[in-house]
């Protein structure tokens, strides 16, 4: 079946016969262009073993996996591989339990890792930044604040949104933790998640004053249009976010791995246009064999806030 067509979990394991066409899947998404050779760069190998290459030219053995995701992992490929395929074509995201189901896993553990690692993947990219007319907004709750039913954010986090403004429908959007409410993080974070010459359009607020490479409009009152709400693409994703989040973890996130659910909000969230199912899973698959393996023990630290993009 062509791949474009594959639409079932059963019909996404039958693409798979065999255990090395899953080798043979990541082999060609880590090098696209052929093997070459990390220590010489020398193009000519060969297959030793299921899943290692050995160089023709200075004998360096590699691992299909090594420096990916899925480095040292002693789950097979076909459980990640099959776990990137439910995530992907679920609309919305999935709990661990409802994974560990799906793949029936011995471990709801395992469930909770292969998720956690594969919300790393989520990460967007440059291609992924936002242009035209961006909205640019924060949340974010003082200590002082007393917590409300349903509140998911810890106190002093700020969390930063950006979504693109152009239409009436909401278009891609940015979400991200930035350190503290300043000029400084706000700046850092409309770099990284907007394309230079945009139009970014705020609330206002001083901290969004003397921002360059972007024309910067303030959305002001509009007296003739009394019920238009402010910055209303923006807020449409902040309620969309708050939702999301009571949905699929009522019991509340960390906040040292909220920077992860809130790329995979976003993975979900942004139109893919009319990616099938198949290039929904490859998307993600090719991001996962793009990042460094995380060993378990950095899981259990907080993320740093990226601040990729910027320069
Ligand atoms: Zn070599």
């Amino acid at each position: 079946m062509a791949e474009n067509h594959l639409n079932t979990s059963f019909e996404f394991r039958s693409h798979f016969p065999r255990n090395e066409s899953y080798i043979d899947y990541l082999a060609k998404l880590r090098w696209p262009n052929g093997w070459v050779c990390p220590r010489c760069q020398a193009v000519k190998a060969r297959r030793v073993r299921r899943h290692r290459w050995l160089c023709a030219h200075c004998r360096y053995e590699t691992s299909v996996t090594a420096g990916t995701i899925f480095q040292d992992s002693h789950l097979a490929l076909e459980t990640w591989f099959r776990a990137i395929w439910e995530i992907t074509v679920g609309k919305e995201g999935m709990s661990a339990l409802t994974l560990q189901r799906r793949l029936k896993l011995n471990s709801n553990r395992t469930a909770w890792i292969l998720l956690h690692k594969l919300r790393q993947a989520m990460v967007p990219t440059e291609l992924d930044r936002l242009s035209g007319v961006v909205e640019v907004d924060v949340i974010h709750r003082k200590r002082e604040q007393t917590p409300v039913k349903g509140q998911w954010i810890a106190e002093n986090v700020v969390i930063a949104i950006a979504a693109e403004a152009d239409r009436a429908e909401a278009g891609r959007v940015w979400v991200q933790t930035v350190p503290d409410l300043t000029r400084t993080s706000l700046h850092v974070f409309i770099a990284a998640a907007v394309a230079p010459g945009s139009t970014v359009r705020t609330d206002g607020s001083h901290l969004y004053q003397k921002l360059r490479g972007y024309t910067h409009q303030c959305q002001t009152y509009d007296e003739r249009n009394p019920r238009q709400e402010k910055l209303q693409h923006v807020q449409a994703i902040i309620k969309e976010l708050n939702s999301w989040m009571l949905r699929l973890y009522p019991g509340g996130v960390s906040t040292k791995y909220l920077n992860d659910y809130l790329n995979e909000f976003t993975f979900h969230f942004n139109p893919r246009g009319d990616l099938s199912k198949w290039e929904r899973f490859d998307r993600l698959a090719r991001q996962a064999a793009q990042i460094k393996p995380t060993p378990y023990a950095r899981l259990e630290k907080p993320q740093p806030v990226r601040t990729r993009g910027v320069n």
